[in-house]
């Protein structure tokens, strides 16, 4: 398989990097913000051109070390720009400023080929000072108001033209948790690169941050949706709103909840986990910071949580963020679960698996023993199914719905996919 082929969009603080990262991605990966230098994290997303063709596109925090970029920073901008196969400088149209021109003369020195984007430019705008960059190719664009921007998409695919790729569907995944659990740290073990900005403090990361990455023969694109954060006035109780916006954020995707293996598991983990089996198809988890448990309390503590996540029924994994334990079950498991979702189970076997479970302990609504007629896939990722009996719909009981559930789940070997069952007349 070969990779795609790397666009930067480069530039100073404010130009509008950002804006137009998310009007080609039309997704909001990233945080749109008119204060200088918020955008520290590197934004990353496939872009389709067609149905063959895409690229991978970064959205570079800055590329020069300064005020707003720290020496780390800057460094993995240079290895990014290294990798890469076009970059695209941005400026903004009301004229170009010294840290412009700096920038230019220093993208000038990978030798790779360059577009200039004149952002801004909702009215008329006189190009002649912006070829003094010495960029042949120049686009004006309002990235804001999505003007030529498809001139700007054909430009970059004429750049890296005689390329096409046919990227299968990637698996989806994103990563959960409560603040301080070892989210954004888990996310680095398994890039094994230091990607994201891991910080001490709750909630540094407020957007959604994705990365596309092969592994296992299989396309990955990590959501790393790090806005999971608690409202202190809530005391315990988790800001709810963010956890909903953070999940309903991917389209079926696989879900890590990642446990803090050095304190109980608590109200909110518990709450996540939730939210995690009703939007995620299939969900594992990752008991964190094992380094910190001395030995002797290893088992303790790994049943403690395995019973308190009970009703989760996931693969659990213990390992550590910080020492690299363990990280590679992460995606052989998501693998695992992956495949299973998506080719073993048909409406033969549930059909079944469910008759079977009700034959195992027959029930009687309204003087009547249930009987299923059939059964229908609404979804197959998440897995979710409709159920038609001889009874009314509402009259059966939850309870016995979560039996069924359960005993399908175990009978067809479901563990880890969030399957949803309902009875519909
Ligand atoms: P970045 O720092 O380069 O990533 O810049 P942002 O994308 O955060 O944009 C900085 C500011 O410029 C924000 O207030 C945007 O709304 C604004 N902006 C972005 N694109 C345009 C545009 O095409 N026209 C105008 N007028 N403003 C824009
Ligand atoms: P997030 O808020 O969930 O993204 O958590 P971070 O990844 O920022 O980690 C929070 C803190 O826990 C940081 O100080 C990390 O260094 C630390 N941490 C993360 N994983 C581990 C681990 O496996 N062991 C230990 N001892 N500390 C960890």
């Amino acid at each position: 398989m070969r990779k795609l082929p790397i666009v930067v969009l480069a530039g100073r603080a404010n130009v509008g990097k950002s804006t137009l990262f998310n009007r080609l991605l039309k997704q909001s990966y990233s945080m749109v913000s008119s204060v200088p230098g918020t955008t520290r994290d590197f934004h990353e997303g496939i872009f389709r051109y067609t149905d063959s063709t895409a690229i991978t596109l970064v959205d570079l925090p800055g590329v020069l070390e300064g005020d707003y970029l720290s020496e780390l920073a800057f460094e993995k901008s240079k290895k990014i720009i290294e990798k890469s196969d076009l970059i695209v400088q941005v400026v903004e149209a009301r004229g170009l400023t010294s840290t412009d021109e700096e920038i230019a003369l220093y993208l000038r020195k990978f030798n790779k080929p360059m577009i200039l984007v004149v952002n801004k430019c909702e009215g008329r705008v006189d190009l002649s000072d912006f070829y003094s960059l010495g960029i042949g190719d120049i686009v004006e664009i309002s990235a804001y108001h999505g003007l030529n921007v498809y001139q700007l998409e054909d430009l970059i695919f004429s750049k890296i033209t005689g390329q096409k790729f046919e990227e299968p569907t990637p698996i989806v995944f994103g990563i959960f948790g409560a603040p301080n659990v070892g989210k954004s740290s888990l996310a680095n073990a398994i890039l094994e690169e230091e990607r994201f900005i891991v910080s001490d403090f709750a909630g540094t990361t407020r957007e959604v941050v994705a990365k596309s990455f092969r592994r296992l023969g299989k396309s990955w694109l990590l959501l790393d949706s790090a806005g999971i954060k608690r409202r202190k006035s809530y005391d315990k109780e988790l800001d709810g709103l963010s956890v909903s916006r953070s999940i309903s954020a991917m389209k079926a995707p696989m879900g890590i909840l990642v446990i803090d293996a050095s304190r109980l598991v608590t109200h909110q983990d518990k709450r996540i986990a939730s939210l995690m089996i009703e939007r995620t198809g299939a969900s594992i988890i990752f008991l964190n910071k094992k380094d910190l448990i001395p030995h002797s309390s290893l088992g303790v503590v790994y049943n403690n949580v395995k019973s308190d996540l009970k009703f989760m029924d996931s693969p659990l994994i213990f390992g550590s963020a910080l020492t690299g334990e363990s990280v590679h079950l992460v995606l052989e498991n998501l693998k695992d679960l992956w495949e299973k979702a998506m080719t073993s189970y048909n409406k033969k076997d549930i059909l079944e698996a469910i008759r079977k479970a009700v034959s195992l302990r027959p029930i009687t609504v309204e003087n009547k023993t249930l009987i299923i007629r059939n059964i229908r896939f609404e979804s197959k990722f998440p897995l979710e199914i409709d159920i038609k009996s001889n009874v009314r719909s509402d009259l059966v009981p939850k309870s016995y719905l979560r039996y069924l559930i359960n005993t399908v789940k175990k009978d067809l070997d479901m563990k880890g996919i969030n399957l949803r069952m309902e009875f519909k007349d």
